[in-house]
């Protein structure tokens, strides 16, 4: 698992109090950054996490911390159109833009392991047709992409069976859950009350509050965010009929030479990659071929087979970087919506109750954008620009 922050913060030993204006649910990156820009706009939160901070998805992740790379560009431009498309990489591009700053301006940038040299997406045999559509449409629309050819792929890292990719100026790679403690860091350095250990059981809502419900203790408040990922459907039945988790692998090695620097991927992110400055190689994956295995499961689980595929396809395509000695191995689950966007905003007929999840897999470049925006909902009612696309209310049925 990604290593955390050397401070754990003072967080540990915290109650909860009985009143605040808002109380964030679940303390991953997307409830951290939540509870980051509500405290700087003077609110009083509280954020309460029910094992620790960073412990839950974040901790799986690899930290790729690219524009979306999941879903081919020229797919998202099919099925949602070339404005939507931008925006959505706009989106990504500030949000990894703030959460940069953020971290850049109070010195965290090398305990988060911010690395900004750029992502990768690599093409191989049977996705090179998928790859070049999607590059033409990135560069079509001016977006900041660049090819690579299958001799540079082989030159720079060492790939082999690799027929080109595309390199993506701007973001790169981190490490979440080192970043994840230090958002909730500042928002307690804001004011925030950090709380771990505190399972939130359900909230009841009253006409003039909602009453947060924990073991043996409760918090009257304004307003809630639940930022709970794949356990959101305890607090909502309309949030849970729309995220599927999805269970994938991740990996890491004794440090090789360092070869990669940014974050790392091939088509749909079934691979990814990153180097951390130790050398440590740190890879996720799942495989559509195992749908079987990792569409529907909420838990964590060791899958060998999968585990195998991942460190082989690592060890076969980077020979030069071979053979790879595992250090730790992990399983993370995520959540998947139906379009692959996150639901960020009031959940459908209840104003006072709000929703950031359902990154499908790519919360990292998003959260603090997500975070922001969720403030300004809960503040102001509207969200940050752009972020109307991930309002829940699109899951409406009429
Ligand atoms: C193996 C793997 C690799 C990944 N790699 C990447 C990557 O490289 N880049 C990327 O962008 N994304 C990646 N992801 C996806 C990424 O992990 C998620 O998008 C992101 O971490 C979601 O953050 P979150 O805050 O929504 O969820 P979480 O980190 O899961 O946080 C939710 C928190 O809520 C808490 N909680 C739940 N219920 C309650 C309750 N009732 N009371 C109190 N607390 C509660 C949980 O304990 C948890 O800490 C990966 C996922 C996996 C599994």
């Amino acid at each position: 698992m990604q290593e955390k922050s050397t401070d754990p913060g003072a967080w540990h030993l915290g109650r909860p109090p009985e009143r605040a204006d808002v109380v964030v649910v679940g303390g991953g990156i997307a409830g951290t950054s939540a509870a980051y820009h509500l405290a700087s706009a003077g609110v009083e939160v509280v954020l309460m996490e029910r094992g620790s901070i960073g412990g839950g998805a974040t901790a799986a992740a690899v930290g790729v911390l690219s524009p979306p790379v999941r879903q081919p560009f020229h797919e998202t431009v099919h099925f949602r159109g070339r404005d939507m498309a931008i925006e959505l990489w706009q989106i990504a591009a500030r949000s990894i833009h703030g959460l940069a700053q953020f971290l850049s301006e109070r010195g965290k940038a090398e305990e988060a392991e911010l690395d900004l040299s750029g992502g990768y997406v690599l093409a191989e045999p049977h996705t090179t047709h998928q790859m070049r559509l999607a590059y033409e449409a990135l560069f079509r629309n001016g977006l900041p992409v660049s090819w690579i050819s299958a001799a540079e792929v082989r030159s720079l890292f060492g790939g082999r069976g690799f027929t080109g990719g595309y390199r993506i100026e701007g973001g790169g790679s981190l490490n979440p859950a080192a970043a994840t403690t230090i958002l909730a860091q500042a928002a307690e350095s804001e004011g925030a009350c950090v709380v771990e250990n505190v399972d939130v059981i359900g909230t009841d809502l009253t006409p003039d509050a909602i009453i947060c419900r924990a073991d043996g203790v409760s918090t009257k408040c304004a307003a809630v965010v639940y930022a709970t990922h794949i356990d959101s459907g305890r607090f909502s039945d309309f949030v849970r009929e729309e995220i599927v988790p999805i269970r994938a692998q991740g990996l890491s090695s004794e440090p090789v030479p360092r070869v990669f620097h940014g974050s790392f991927s091939t088509h749909w992110k079934l691979n990814a990659w990153r180097q951390t400055s130790a050398g440590r190689i740190l890879m996720s994956g799942w495989r559509h071929d195992a749908w079987d295995r990792a569409y529907g499961q909420r838990r964590p689980a060791l899958d060998e087979r999968l585990q195998g595929d991942l460190h082989h396809w690592f060890e076969a395509s980077f020979p030069t970087t071979a053979p790879l000695r595992v250090k730790d191995r992990w399983s993370g689950v995520f959540g998947w919506t139906a379009d692959f966007l996150p639901m960020v905003g009031a959940i459908p007929g209840s104003p006072r109750e709000f929703i950031i999840t359902g990154f499908s897999g790519g919360g990292v470049p998003f959260a603090f954008e997500c975070g922001r925006s969720i403030a300004q909902s809960v503040l102001r009612g509207t969200p940050t620009d752009g972020c109307g696309m991930f309002s829940p209310a699109r899951f409406q049925r009429t």
